[in-house]
């Protein structure tokens, strides 16, 4: 019986998990098949404070790993496959192997969409990105390249053109899911080119493992061309990982996770930390104060509840 499992070896799962082991609850973390989540699949990450050069993404999370297992947090190789939060102790089935514990923390993050070409796969943290925020800053007075039709494809865009020399929209519909708003923002911002009813078909190069170009084709015309980028921001949107929670953790209808106030879930003892629930932030540093927030609540609950 653990006192306290965390779900999710990225910001927010590690630092929880360094929390709630300072605060002697030997924590065990199910590291989940992508351990360190997603800031390993990054290079710089220069806005974590505490780091006046910046630091790479796998070594930042693999630094709060350490800091974890320096205080007692033990890791688990493996991904959550069932869970039963509907009685005490819960359980959880972690590769086929029942675990039970006190209280949770579900710390499994929200997976960016891709477009799915090898090449784009190949080139994540080398030119390719789904955080402007994050990663907007490395491209000061280069070409930028945006791919998406809804709200938060308008924000990147809108947001890139304060580095990049220009910014282009490819959207492969002629209408935009964006609303009204965002969209007439885009429309009239004169650094941003929009390219509709136009396909990505490759990124390039991973050859040179960076950027530097897309290969685009229209679906009206047929016609397919190169074009030079530097930057290329892939903005369709995230997919929260609650899959193994359904029907008893209350989430939007997206599926992120509703919050009850705090890090707190709709049950008792079942706590949220990160991108798992947070569609707006999204950023390494969030997630962390967010572990921190759940490792506190549950030492908390577990105090109440006598343990
Ligand atoms: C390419 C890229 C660059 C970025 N750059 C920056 C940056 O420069 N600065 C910044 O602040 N932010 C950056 N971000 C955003 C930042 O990485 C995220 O906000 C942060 O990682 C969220 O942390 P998290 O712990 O909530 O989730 P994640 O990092 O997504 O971690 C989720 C964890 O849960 C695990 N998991 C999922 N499902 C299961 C399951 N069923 N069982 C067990 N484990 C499971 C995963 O394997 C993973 O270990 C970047 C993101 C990307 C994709």
């Amino acid at each position: 019986m653990r006192n306290v499992l965390i779900i999710g070896s990225g910001c927010a799962g590690n630092t929880a998990a360094v929390y709630a082991a300072r605060a002697n609850l030997r924590p065990l973390v199910v590291a989940g098949k992508h351990a360190g989540g997603q800031l390993s699949m990054t290079t710089l990450v220069e806005n974590f404070p505490g780091f006046p050069e910046g630091i790479n993404g796998p070594e930042l999370v693999e630094n709060i790993k350490k800091q974890a297992q320096n205080f007692g947090a033990e890791y688990i190789h493996g991904d959550v496959i069932d869970t039963d939060l509907l009685n005490h102790p819960f359980r959880i089935n972690v590769e086929g192997e029942w675990i039970e514990t006190r209280t949770l923390i579900i710390a499994s993050g929200a997976s960016a969409r891709w477009l799915g070409l090898d090449s784009e796969q190949k080139l994540i943290g080398h030119g390719v990105s789904s955080c402007a925020t994050c990663d907007g800053f490395f491209y000061r007075g280069k070409k930028i390249k945006v791919v998406g039709g809804g709200d938060s494809a308008m924000e990147e865009a809108n947001f890139l053109t304060r580095f990049g020399s220009e910014v282009a929209l490819v959207h492969r519909r002629d209408q935009f899911r964006a609303s009204k708003i965002m969209l007439d923002r885009v429309k009239h911002n004169p650094k941003i080119k929009m390219l509709t009813s136009t396909v990505v078909e490759e990124v390039l190069d991973p050859s040179q493992h960076t950027v530097t170009g897309v290969r685009l084709r229209n679906l009206t015309t047929g016609a397919a061309w190169e074009q030079e980028v530097d930057g290329f921001f892939v903005a369709i949107g995230h997919i929260p990982n609650t899959a193994v929670f359904k029907g008893q953790i209350d989430t939007d209808p997206d599926g992120y996770i509703l919050s009850k106030g705090g890090a707190r879930t709709n049950i008792p003892g079942v706590f949220h930390a990160g991108d798992v629930q947070d569609r707006l932030y999204r950023q390494a540093i969030t997630a962390a104060g967010a572990g921190c927030m759940a490792a506190m609540e549950a030492e908390r609950y577990l105090e109440a509840e006598g343990h």
